[in-house]
């Protein structure tokens, strides 16, 4: 209940005013954000990869309804990928893209063509793109894209959702040699005709899944901070002889984070996804959602101080 009015005060420009000008909000935005620049997101690279984590960068944006808004976000991620080619961090860092803020809402072919871009610049710089996957409406336009810029670029990654009931189809398509297949949750608020509703389902789908993908020839990328689906993977792994460079955990920015480096640690591969820019409203919403805990922090934060 909670979630529904969480995920959908996330689409509210009205509810945006009001907590954008709240306050204490930044505070917040702060805990799951590393920052609005470029060298922002460098800092928080630097400082995660010293402690033995891998990174994927997301400039934060989505909805895009302009060509001129596209191109800005195209931009960006140019501008992100130099400096990172700058810093000698490509080897552990790449990027994540949200299609939408490349124009895929009113133009999929101007989509495609700018991240084809992003990808050119990512092989050229050493380092690879994941595709996000974003609500069920653009799943399939989301993987023709994906298809079609693994033509060129074939170590471009997708996302997966483990609560659409097609996603086991799906994991089977992609959990060929040379795929990059990042299987979560799911993070929108989706019907009953096309989603798992409880949480005991999404986890159930979540471990046919990823049996799939560790059984397959890909690379799987499990991003939870489930610890009941991370002790599953590490299981999976050695019943498939996976080795550290053959899968990968992945968690968000400021969610577990000695987790994180526990997993590190214990010599797995573990990539923290950083999300940084001014537009992170979609993204602080869908955070709270997953976790009432967030929520009292986040209310706690504005009234106490
Ligand atoms: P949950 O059941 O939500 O959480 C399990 C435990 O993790 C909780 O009990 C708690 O201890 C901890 N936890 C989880 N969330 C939080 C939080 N917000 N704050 C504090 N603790 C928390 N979703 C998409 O739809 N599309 C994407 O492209 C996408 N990309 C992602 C990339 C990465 C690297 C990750 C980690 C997630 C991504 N997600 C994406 C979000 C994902 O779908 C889930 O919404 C999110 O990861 C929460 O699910 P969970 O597996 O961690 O399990």
């Amino acid at each position: 209940m909670l979630r529904s009015v969480i995920l959908a005060a996330s689409r509210s420009s009205r509810v945006e005013r009001l907590v954008a000008t709240a306050p204490y909000t930044r505070d917040v935005v702060r805990r799951f954000v590393a920052g609005t620049t470029p060298d922002d997101a460098l800092r928080a690279t630097r400082e995660l990869v010293t402690a033995g984590l891998t990174v994927t960068l997301d400039h934060l944006g989505e909805d895009t309804v302009t060509a001129e808004q596209a191109t800005a976000v195209r931009e960006a991620y140019l501008e992100l990928l130099a400096v990172l080619r700058a810093a000698g961090l490509t080897g552990s860092a790449e990027v994540s893209v949200k299609l939408s803020a490349v124009g895929q809402a009113f133009d999929e072919k101007l989509a495609y063509e700018n991240a084809r871009l992003i990808c050119a610049a990512a092989a050229e710089a050493g380092t690879t793109v994941t595709l996000d996957m974003e609500d069920h409406t653009t799943t399939d336009s989301t993987l023709d894209i994906l298809a079609k810029l693994r033509a060129d670029h074939p170590s471009t990654g997708a996302v997966l959702q483990a609560y659409l009931r097609r996603t086991e189809s799906d994991c089977r398509e992609l959990a060929g040699a040379g795929s990059r297949v990042r299987l979560c949750k799911g993070a929108y608020k989706e019907p009953e005709s096309v989603a798992y509703q409880s949480a005991s389902d999404v986890d159930k789908s979540y471990v046919r899944c990823l049996n799939v993908l560790m059984a397959g020839d890909g690379y799987p990328m499990l991003a939870t901070h489930d610890p009941r689906l991370i002790a599953i993977g590490q299981e999976r792994a050695r019943w498939y002889d996976r080795t550290p460079d053959s899968f990968e955990f992945q968690m968000l920015y400021g969610i577990r984070p000695d987790e994180q480096t526990r997993l590190a640690s214990e010599g797995h591969t573990v990539r923290v996804y950083v999300p940084y820019g001014d537009e992170w409203y979609g993204y602080l919403m869908r955070r709270l959602a997953e976790r009432p805990a967030n929520v009292a922090f986040f209310a706690r934060s504005l009234m106490s101080k």
